[in-house]
């Protein structure tokens, strides 16, 4: 991985380099998959680009397979953690979306119970 490619300060870049722990789920050349840290449903992985992006705003063609490879190993890795009756893929883009973690990540939410409602509306 190239320094261009990944933030020295970047908590999920660091995952990336091996320099914090996380079980990995799944690896390939362009994404990885692990718990979340806080898991807000009985199913909760979170799937990243190995390169750093900040979010969707910063996405670019060049990110194309990567994002694209996101999408498509979600089912796969949501019927392997036990949600094979459904699931939900959560993308968080900056303040109004309430992104914690500048590193582009896709929550993959599961059961076995169905999830809440997708948006609550703020009071
Ligand atoms: P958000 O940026 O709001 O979409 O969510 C960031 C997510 O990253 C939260 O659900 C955290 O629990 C999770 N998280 C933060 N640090 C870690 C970590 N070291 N390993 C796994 N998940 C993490
Ligand atoms: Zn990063």
């Amino acid at each position: 991985m190239s320094p261009a490619t990944t933030q020295p300060n970047c908590i999920f870049c660091k995952i990336v380099r091996g320099e914090i722990p996380a079980q990995k789920l799944y690896e390939d050349a362009e994404v990885l998959a692990f718990p979340d840290i806080r898991p807000q449903a009985p199913v909760h992985l979170l799937i990243i680009p190995k390169v750093h992006v900040a979010n969707l705003y910063d996405a670019t063609a060049a990110h194309q397979a990567a994002l694209g490879k996101m999408l498509a190993v979600a089912g796969r890795l949501a019927r392997e953690a036990g949600a094979d009756d459904g699931f939900r893929v959560i993308i968080n883009n900056g303040r109004v979306g309430h992104q914690e973690v500048y590193h582009v990540h896709m929550h993959v939410l599961g059961g076995p119970e169905p999830l809440g409602p997708m948006l609550q509306r703020k009071r």
